[in-house]
Order: structure tokens, then sequence, then C-alpha cells
């Protein structure tokens, strides 16, 4: 490997390298030294986006995963930073004239307007899939696929940085209601102990990451007794190894998290972290590449997912490039997604068909190991769809999708087809091909709404 991985190394054994998390939000904004050098028009607009949607950044995103010469087309800038662009214009104009007033009231209003108008539930997460039990539902829980538990424990609900397009943005704002999130760990070993059936645990957040080792374990350490056999697999989705790699190298408990993957590989589980990387710069820095190598060491399998978005990897030889070196690093690419409609999704979104194409140019430039990658596939409220491709069946042009996961099992990799749209970003704004009145899951989908209404 590289000069600058042995001087991690040896800095590691020396003792020498711990350095700490040191965060930036909106409140620290001038405080962002190289942020300086832009207009002040700029970072005007900048921060007048970070009022409505969150911004947190921490000074290795800064330091050594920006490449501040390209600012602001930089794609870890992109990622991290709030853009003018974000907000329709007429709305950055509100928050700017409230701030410039100065009036706290009239701009907590504005900021409250514009976020409900950002869809910020998306799927239905919490009407649809909270499971509940004896007419009570269970927080801090999804329960949407028949095999995959999700848990967002409440200690995981904030990251190292933020994503400017992340879909699950509403609840980082401070608003209570939209927060899903468990307290106690007994309610998700509980009710894994009753659904059998349930194969898979899926940790996540914000970044389950964040959260010390011995949280962590508290949560994760039952899995490996025989009350919870059955749930084979274990899965932490995280974006921590582009954020902050010393999370498993330099930090306090770094070692204590390795050893408590570890455990679990040996206790027959299957361990993987589903690390979402947008940019193969994200995996280029000695920092990175150590964590990568460290959990690695464990057992523990790292597969690979991110939404394919505008200003940060709407290119082919990016995916490409990504992939392959996720490969060549040991790592497995597992999805490519379609980016939600929630939050800042006009600035980031892809039309389906340019998705498509993408995909598809990306995956003509790897090698069949670097293949894995399933997608462009959208996360909608009846399942993972999936768009196969575009085609012309008896004269109309038409796009091939399937589910590669749905809420009826029975539903999953059935071929159906929406007329071609070259505008379309999501699947509400499909019409089914030949036509046909409504999808072939649609009165099946609508009745189990029914029913979950009623539950709930
Ligand atoms: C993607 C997803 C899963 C996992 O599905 P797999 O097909 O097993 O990767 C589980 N629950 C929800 C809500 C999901 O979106
Ligand atoms: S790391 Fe994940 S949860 Fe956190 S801000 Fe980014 S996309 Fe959202």
């Amino acid at each position: 490997m590289s000069e600058p991985l042995h001087r991690v190394q040896r800095a590691i054994r020396a003792g020498t390298e711990a350095p700490r998390l040191e965060v930036f939000t909106e409140r620290q904004f001038d405080a962002i030294e190289p942020l300086r050098r832009l207009p002040g028009e700029q970072r005007r607009a900048m921060r007048a986006v970070a009022q409505v949607l969150p911004f947190r950044v921490n000074r290795y995103v800064i330091d050594e995963l920006i490449d501040w010469s390209a600012v602001p087309d930089d794609p870890l800038f992109q990622l991290t930073f709030p853009q003018p662009g974000m907000l329709a214009e007429a709305d950055l104009a509100a928050v700017l004239s409230a701030m410039d007033r100065g009036d706290r009231t009239a701009l907590s209003e504005v900021v409250g307007d514009i976020r409900a108008r950002l869809n910020p539930h998306p799927a239905g997460q919490q009407s649809l899939n909270v499971p509940v039990e004896n007419g009570v539902p269970l927080p801090g829980m999804q329960h949407k696929y028949r095999e995959t538990v999700l848990f967002f424990p409440a200690q995981g609900q904030t990251c190292h940085s933020y994503c400017t397009f992340c879909f699950r943005w509403a609840q980082f704002v401070g608003d209570k209601s939209l927060r899903f999130a468990a307290r106690e760990r007994d309610v998700l070993h509980d009710y894994l102990a009753r659904h059998r059936e349930v194969t898979d645990l899926l940790v996540t957040g914000g970044d389950p990451l964040v959260m010390k080792t011995r949280h962590l374990a508290d949560y994760l350490e039952p899995l490996a007794g025989p009350r919870l056999a059955h749930v084979q697999s274990l899965r932490i989705g995280t974006k921590s190894l582009t954020f902050w790699p010393h999370r498993y190298v330099t930090d306090d408990d770094a070692d204590d998290l390795l050893r408590l993957l570890e455990r679990l590989v040996r206790a027959g589980k299957h361990v993987a972290l589903m690390a979402h990387y947008n940019h193969w710069r994200e995996m280029e820095t000695p920092m990175a590449r150590e964590a990568i190598r460290r959990v690695r060491d464990t057992g523990a399998v790292i597969r690979t997912q991110a939404p394919l978005l505008a200003h940060i990897n709407d290119d082919p030889a990016v995916w490409a490039r990504m992939w392959r070196t996720q490969v060549a690093l040991g790592m497995v690419p597992y999805y490519m997604f379609v980016e939600r409609d929630t939050g800042a999704r006009r600035y980031f979104e892809v039309p389906l068909a340019t998705a498509w194409g993408i995909y598809r140019e990306a995956m003509q430039q790897v090698s069949g190991l670097a293949r894995t990658a399933r997608g462009p596939s959208m996360s909608a409220a009846p399942g993972k769809v999936e768009v196969q491709g575009v085609t012309e069946v008896g004269g109309e042009k038409v796009f091939v999708l399937r589910f590669i996961q749905a809420r009826n099992p029975d539903w999953v990799q059935r071929p159906f087809f929406a007329r071609y749209d070259e505008n379309a970003t999501w699947l509400d704004q499909l019409k089914p091909a030949f036509g046909e009145k409504a999808f072939f899951f649609e009165a099946e989908f609508r009745r189990m709404q029914a029913e979950r209404l009623q539950a709930n």
C-alpha cells in the first residue's frame, strides 16, 4: 500500500494521532476558515438554506475530503454544504428577508412553512411501517418487508456530518414529532423473539456508529444468544467510513467496536456494514482505507449503497470508478438508489430514464465482480422498484420495472411495464403501459393501506 497508509499505522501504534470529532453547524458557519474565500452573497444564501435543511460538517471532511480549489462544483462540497439552488427562489428570498430583518418569529414561521412543503415523510414511513402490537405502535422500529426489521436506536439519530440530500433530514431539524427512535432495547429483542420470520436486523439512523461501542453492544450482543438465533444477519447502515473513519482506527473505543463485530461474526452471524458512499473520492484518504481494512479483518462484510444525485455523482465514470475502487478494497456494491421525493429533491433529482442510462453505462465499464449493485431503485411505499430498462413492446416505448423488495413477497421479481416518460423522476409519476388502468399491485396495496389505517 502507499506510503501514507504506513504513516497512519505508525502514528496509531505510537499513539500520537487521536483526533477528536470537531463539528460545525449553522451557528459556527463563520468559523469555517476556507468558506471565507467565497463571495459574501454566496455565503449568505448558503446560510439561509441552512436555516431550513440540516447542516453539520466536521473538520476531517473540511480538511481532507473537500477540494476547496474546485468549490462550488466539488462533489464533496455539494454533499455536505448547503447550496443556494436547494430552495426554490421565492423560498430562499423569504428566508433571506426574514434573516435581514432579524425577525426570529417571522423566520421560524417561514422556515416551518417551507419544511412542511418538502414532504418530510416520504413513502409513508411512519403510518405504514411502524409495527403495531395489541393496538400499541412500537416506536423506533419499521417492519416493512417480512424478513427484515429496521431499528433506530435513540442514541444513533445523528451523523458525523449531514448529507445535503438526506431523506431523513426532517428528524435532524429538531421537530420531535418527526423522530422515530427507540430507547428500550428490550422492545426490540422481545419483538424479534416473537417474530420468527425475521432473519435480518438492520440497525440504522442517523448513523448508529455515532454511538459509543458499549451502547451498540447493548442492542447487538443479545443477537448472539439462542433466543434470537433466527436472526441470522445483522446490518448496520452507516456513513462513518466516509465521514469519520477514525471511529474504527483512533477513537477510544475503536478496538472495542472491532471486537464486538468479531464476536458477532464468531457467533455465526452474517455481519454487514451497509456503507453509504456517493463518490470514489470518499475512499482515497489513508484513514478511510485503514478503517476499511480493519473492519474487513473482523470478518464483517462491507456492502455499499448510494443514491444517484445531480451535482454529485450523475456520471457513469464516477460510478464505475467508485464500484471498481470498492471491489479493489474488498467491498461489495449493493444498491444504486433513486433520490427520494423529499427535501431538496428538485436540486438533486435525475430522471429515471437518465438514471438507468448512467447505471447501464457504469455497468458496462466494470467486471462482473462490480456488477452486484442493483438499481436504479426507488424505495417507494409498496416496495423497492428497480428500473430494469427502456425498450419497445408492440410499438410502445416502455420502462421495464420489477420489485426487488415488496410489502407482499409475491410481487417480487415480476416484470411490469410503465409508459416511457423522459421526465419522470419517481414511481408516482409513471402510468401503466399498454392502456392498462393500474399496475398489478395497486389494488392490493390500497387494501393494505386501508387495513393499516384501521389498525392505527
Ligand atoms: C431496503 C430495505 C430493507 C432491506 O431490503 P433488502 O432487499 O433485504 O436489502 C428493509 N427494510 C426497508 C424499509 C428497506 O427500505
Ligand atoms: S449519513 Fe445517512 S442519515 Fe446521515 S445525513 Fe447522510 S444520508 Fe442522512
